[in-house]
C-alpha cells in the first residue's frame, strides 16, 4: 500500500513530456522574478537582501567556507554545524510580494492543474498522509503551506481533521471551493486561535524558506500539542541531481534560505526540541541524472558516497534511496517533552 515509487516522476511514463511546456513556463517565470532583484553584475540590488550568520547554530558567515554562487546568494557551510545556507537573504517585503503576485507563483500554480502533476501530488499526500497515520493519530493537522490542498484531502481520507494555510490567494480559493478548511496568509500571524492546538503540523518544502527556522520551529513547537508530530519535506542538497547539477539545480533559487542534507536537517529538529521517528528520502529523478554522461553520474556517486559506481547505466532507485540520495529528504519529528 505505501509504495513512495508510485510519485515517482522518473517511473511514470509520459509524465515529463506532459509536464515539460509548464515547466518551462515556471523556469521562464522564476528567471524574471530572480532577475528583478539583481544589478548587471548578478548582485543583490541594494536594499533587496540582508546578510546573515548560521541560522542553525549563530556561527559568523565569515567564518563559513563558501562551495557556490547562484543569483546573487553565497551559499556556504558553516564550520561549526555544517548547515549549507545563503549568506543573503531577501528582504521580508521583497519576499513576500514575489510570493503573491508574481508571474512564478501563477506559472506554480498552473503546473499544479496539470492532470499528471496533480496524480503526483495526491498520491504523494496519500503516501505522506499514511506514513503519519501509522505512528499517529489521527487528530487534528495543520499543514502550513497547503497549496492545492493535496495532503488536506489525504489526511481527511486517513481520519485526520485537516486546516491549511497559504499564502497563494487562488490556491486557498481552490481548496475552500473544494469544502476544505484553509485561510490565506502568513504563518502565525493569519492562524485562527480555534483550529489549534495540533496533533500534527505539516512542513512540506517549508523550511528551506524561512530565514530564521529555530524561532519558526519553536513558534511550530507552541502550536503542537505535547508529543505532537512534526511532518517535514525539504529538498535534499546531497542528493545525486543536485550534486550534478550544481549552481544549474533548480532547487538553488531565492527562497531557499538553507539547504539541507539527511545529516543537518534532523540536526536542526533536535535543537528545536523534537525527536527523530522516520526518515528517508524519496523522488529519485533518475531519469534526469541519467540524462547526464556515465562520468559525471559516476563522480557525482563517488563525492556523495566515496564508493566507485561500476555500471551509471544499471543504477536503481532503491540504490539512491538506501544512500539517502533521493531529491528530497522527508521526516516525521516528535515533540519531545521539556
Ligand atoms: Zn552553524
Amino acid at each position: 500500500m505505501l509504495d513512495k515509487n508510485t510519485f515517482d516522476a522518473a517511473l511514470r511514463p509520459g509524465v515529463r513530456a506532459s509536464l515539460a511546456g509548464a515547466n518551462q513556463a515556471l523556469r521562464r517565470a522564476e528567471a524574471e522574478t530572480f532577475g528583478r532583484l539583481l544589478d548587471e553584475r548578478g548582485d543583490f540590488l541594494p536594499g533587496a537582501s540582508f546578510r546573515r550568520d548560521c541560522p542553525q547554530c549563530g556561527t559568523a558567515h565569515e567564518r563559513a567556507a563558501e562551495l557556490l554562487r547562484a543569483q546573487g546568494m553565497q551559499l556556504v557551510r558553516c564550520p561549526e554545524c555544517r548547515l549549507v545556507y545563503s549568506r543573503e537573504v531577501i528582504d521580508r517585503d521583497f519576499e513576500r510580494q514575489r510570493y503573491q503576485d508574481s508571474s512564478a507563483s501563477q506559472a506554480n500554480l498552473e503546473l499544479k492543474h496539470d492532470p499528471f502533476y496533480a496524480a503526483l501530488e495526491r498520491d504523494k499526500a496519500a503516501y505522506v498522509a499514511g506514513r503519519l497515520s501509522e505512528l499517529a493519530g489521527p487528530g487534528r493537522l495543520l499543514d502550513i503551506g497547503s497549496s492545492s490542498g493535496a495532503l488536506l484531502r489525504a489526511a481527511e481520507e486517513a481520519g485526520w481533521q485537516s486546516f491549511g494555510m497559504e499564502i497563494n490567494p487562488a490556491a486557498v480559493q481552490a481548496c475552500q471551493a473544494a469544502g476544505l478548511a484553509a485561510v490565506c496568509g502568513e504563518y502565525p500571524c493569519a492562524l485562527p486561535a480555534e483550529w489549534g492546538p495540533f496533533d500534527a503540523i505539516a512542513l512540506l518544502d517549508v523550511l528551506e524558506h524561512v530565514a530564521d527556522p529555530l524561532a519558526f520551529l519553536d513558534r511550530v513547537s507552541q502550536d503542537l500539542k505535547p508529543d505532537g508530530w512534526l511532518v517535514v519535506q525539504v529538498p535534499n542538497f546531497s542528493s545525486l541531481l543536485l550534486t550534478i547539477e550544481g549552481v544549474r539545480n533548480n532547487n538553488i533559487c531565492h527562497g531557499h534560505w538553507s539547504y539541507f542534507e539527511p545529516a543537518t536537517l534532523p540536526a536542526l529538529l533536535v535543537r528545536a526540541g523534537f525527536e527523530m521517528r522516520w526518515f528517508e528520502t524519496y523522488i529519485s529523478e533518475l531519469d534526469r541524472v541519467l540524462a547526464y554522461p556515465d562520468e559525471q553520474v559516476a563522480a557525482a556517486w563517488e563525492q556523495l558516497t566515496g564508493q566507485t559506481l561500476a555500471e551509471p547505466r544499471d543504477l536503481q532507485v532503491e540504490q539512491l534511496h538506501t544512500r539517502m540520495l533521493g531529491y528530497k529528504l522527508f521526516g516525521l519529528f516528535q515533540k519531545v517533552a521539556t
